[in-house]
């Protein structure tokens, strides 16, 4: 390959040497509609002025309104959103949503706020932005460091400035134009694909044993389904450390128990563990639900399961992703895996839209038949082109962009 490409941009190459795109073609597809970083000031409540930085790049429209998460990390910055937001263009795109790919965030450490700090800041950033994103424009929604509490003062400030707009943020509390299954609905489409492909290789879920790294949002609900679906989870870490049982890990104690005490750490449910322990743990199935960056040329190595279902975004870099290659561990890609929160996200986009109220079985059919036709549609790409199943997603998603940018034209 002879692209001079970044770390991020190197599996979108791969695709579009295979969909033969121009070099100038994919320097429109690379390139950021808009990429913006303010400065957001908030009194603390100490009284003292303190400084964040503040960031929403916008990747593309061709396909719709963009639409991505905001991030609240101390870790933010704008390489990373950069990368997130071109991520969230190819995969609303895997999943045929009518969006584009958008990204935000703000470089700080939410626990380190008081509850009226974090209001406050979120309040003031919204200030910052609102005139480029809207319902038609730029939809955000929770990401790492946010939740339905943030989108709530995040559409209320918006509303301080455009009227009625519930449709502007997605992840919404249920009492505030919010969905039914928004807050599961990541780790319910990560079980799901996971399924899938069991579905394809002619297996169970039921029975399989899982290691799952994050125990937040999405790992947690991720957990809950797996368990349900008869899956036996037997190793978990998070930010404060980490809990093994070869057996398999009580899920609904163990969910009950991190609430209470912040974290898996403790739990009398099973023996502690370490991130390294819970890569190179004996399982057939790995579950990144975390942060980005974790299975590396250092970690890889290590790691002994079989399929590797990315539930957090870029979870993997281009020199792991060859290792498993080469290992013949199976990865299902963030841009498919973890598409279920931007998947309900748009159903709640369509409700506050069409004024309805969509029950929660509802949801999890829409969400079970959508995610289910983009694996089975990537998993055909994959055997046609003999490529691994990050390619094919690309192949997939870039293709969808791409067709639509040649489509409308350039004005
Ligand atoms: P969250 O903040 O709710 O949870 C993050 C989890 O990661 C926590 O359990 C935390 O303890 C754990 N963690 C942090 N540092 C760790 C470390 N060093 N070792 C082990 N665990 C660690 O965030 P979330 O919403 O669950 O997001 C997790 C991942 O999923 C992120 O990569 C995010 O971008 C991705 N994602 C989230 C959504 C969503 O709907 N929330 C959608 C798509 C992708």
């Amino acid at each position: 390959m002879t692209h001079a490409a970044s770390k991020s941009e190197l599996f979108f190459h791969q695709a579009a040497d295979h969909l033969g795109l121009s070099a100038r073609f994919r320097v429109l597809l690379l390139a950021p509609e808009r990429d913006v970083k303010v400065q957001v000031a908030i009194r603390l409540d100490n009284g003292e002025i303190e400084t964040f930085i503040g960031y929403r790049v916008q990747h593309d429209n061709a396909r719709g309104p963009m639409k991505g998460g905001l991030r609240f990390h101390p870790q933010v910055d704008e390489d990373e959103v950069r990368t997130l937001a071109q991520l969230m263009t190819w995969k609303t795109a895997v999943v045929d949503l009518p969006y584009g790919g958008a990204k935000g965030g703000i470089a700080v450490d939410p626990r380190s706020l008081s509850k009226g700090e974090l209001e406050r800041l979120t309040r003031k950033f919204v200030d910052q932005i609102h005139e480029m994103v809207g319902p038609d424009s730029d939809i955000p929604a929770p990401d790492m460091g946010t939740n339905s509490q943030v989108m709530a003062w995040f559409m209320n400030q918006y509303q301080t400035h455009h009227g009625f707009q519930p449709a502007c943020v997605t992840g919404k509390p249920l009492e505030l134009h919010g969905c039914e299954g928004r807050e599961e609905a990541t780790g319910r489409g990560v079980v799901i694909v996971t399924d899938r492909l069991m579905h394809h290789l002619g297996q169970k879920l039921a029975g399989k044993t899982v290691a799952l790294q994050g125990f937040g949002n999405v790992g947690s609900f991720c957990g809950k389904v797996l368990h349900e679906r008869g899956a036996r989870v037997v190793a978990i870490t998070d930010h404060r450390g980490g809990v093994k049982n070869a057996n398999g890990l009580d899920i609904p104690t163990l969910l009950t128990y991190a609430q209470k005490n912040d974290g898996v750490a403790g739990f009398p449910g099973g023996d502690p563990m370490t991130n390294a322990e819970l890569f190179a743990s004996p399982v057939d199935i790995l579950i990144p639900a975390a942060l980005g960056g974790q299975l590396t040329a250092e970690t890889a190595p290590s790691v002994r399961a079989k399929y590797i279902v990315e539930a957090a975004n870029d979870p993997t870099t281009p020199e792991a992703d060859e290792i498993f290659l080469k290992k013949g561990i199976t990865v299902v890609p963030d841009i498919l895996a973890n598409a279920g929160g931007v998947t309900v996200s748009y159903f709640e986009w369509v409700q506050n839209r069409s004024v309805v109220h969509w029950p929660l079985e509802e949801i999890r059919g829409r969400l079970e038949t959508r995610m289910s036709t983009a694996f089975d549609a990537v998993w055909q790409i994959a055997q046609d082109r003999k490529v691994p199943l990050r390619t094919a997603a690309y192949i997939l998603g870039i293709g969808r962009v791409a067709r639509a940018t040649e489509l409308a034209g350039v004005s």
